[in-house]
């Protein structure tokens, strides 16, 4: 009965959907069935009253990025997923000679503000370059690589919690590793880019995306690291003293570059992926006491 008031409600805002649609080609790890709905907003007007609706209605849903850190279940989500890849814009509101100020909507892709720095000269996002993320998702998982986070950059951000708007002003309490604390949907955010000159930008990008290159299996389907790095220890590491490079289950394969990286081999099922992730939990832990976390989330599916 939802799917019947939900359909009158997307064409009532002119949002557009799917129906019955795969997950998998909306992940990186290319793994995930069906959703009731997916749906498509373009404009925050139209955004905030289809939450609405569907907090009120009760109806299941979930927030899609680029789908680089995501598991689904081969059974798919018997809900709405809303995908934010029409949401997006960047627009810059303050410039000086040292510093740019970017409001950037949830469905950016980071590549392309690191593109739009290479074009108009400013820079601060390099070490992200390659990875298949949006804004929002970057956000909510507070990523970050060779030392960096996003979180250093972020301003200001503007999140969707309870029906109602909320401005947040970042501050180093509401970050920590892997995680932006405060819960809510990431509608826009503000970075404070640095001024610098194109051809460094590209520079900087070209030594990120080289060591990315060397020392992770960049353009086969995972979704990066899967455990996060438990306290002065690197999950890589530890993983690879268990012997597991290479281990496959299905065509779930450790990989051979990076142990701390899980790849599709083509056909994987989610469930291939949850019972390797659940033996290298094990392995690791007989061998070190340590039991891994995984940084992966999981939606229809869990360990
Ligand atoms: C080849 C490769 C390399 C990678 N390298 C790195 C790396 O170096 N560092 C790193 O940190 N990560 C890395 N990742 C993982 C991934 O890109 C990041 O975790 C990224 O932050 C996920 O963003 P996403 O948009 O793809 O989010 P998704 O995978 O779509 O979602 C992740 C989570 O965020 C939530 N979410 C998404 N958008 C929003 C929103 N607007 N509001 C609220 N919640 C939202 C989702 O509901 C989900 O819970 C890599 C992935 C790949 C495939």
């Amino acid at each position: 009965m939802w799917l019947k008031d939900l359909d009158k409600k997307l064409e009532e805002l002119n949002i557009i959907f799917k129906v019955d649609e795969p997950l998998a080609p909306y992940t990186s790890i290319k793994i995930g069935g069906p959703c009731k709905r997916m749906i498509f907003p373009e404009k925050e007007k139209s955004l905030l009253k289809i939450l609405k609706f569907l907090e009120n209605s009760e109806i299941p849903f979930f927030v899609l990025g680029g789908g680089s850190k995501l598991l689904v279940s081969d059974k798919g989500f018997e809900g709405v997923v809303i995908n934010f890849c029409k949401f997006k814009g960047i627009e810059i509101t303050e410039e000086n000679e040292k510093k740019i100020i970017l409001k950037i909507l949830a469905g950016t892709r980071i590549n392309e503000i690191i593109g739009m720095g290479i074009r108009k000269g400013f820079g601060g996002l390099e070490f992200l370059g390659g990875i298949p993320a949006t804004l929002g998702g970057a956000i909510k998982m507070n990523a970050g690589a060779f030392g960096n986070t996003i979180s250093q950059l972020v301003k200001n951000i503007r999140i969707y919690k309870n029906g109602k708007i909320k401005n947040i002003k970042s501050e180093e309490s509401l970050w920590e590793y892997r995680k932006f604390k405060e819960n809510g949907i990431v509608i826009s955010t503000e970075l404070e880019m640095e001024r610098m000159e194109k051809e460094r930008v590209k520079e900087l990008l070209k030594k990120y995306l080289e060591k990315r290159k060397k020392t992770q299996p960049l353009f086969e389907k995972t979704f990066g690291s899967v455990f996060k790095n438990p306290p002065t220890y690197y999950a890589g590491a530890l993983i690879e003293a268990c012997n597991l490079k290479g281990y496959q289950i299905g065509s779930a394969k450790i990989s051979e570059k990076h142990a701390n990286f899980i790849v599709n081999l083509g056909d994987a099922k989610a469930e291939d992926v949850l019972q390797l992730i659940k033996l290298v939990q094990e392995k690791v832990f007989l061998k070190f006491g340590i039991k891994l976390e995984p940084e992966v989330n999981f939606l229809g599916c869990s360990l």
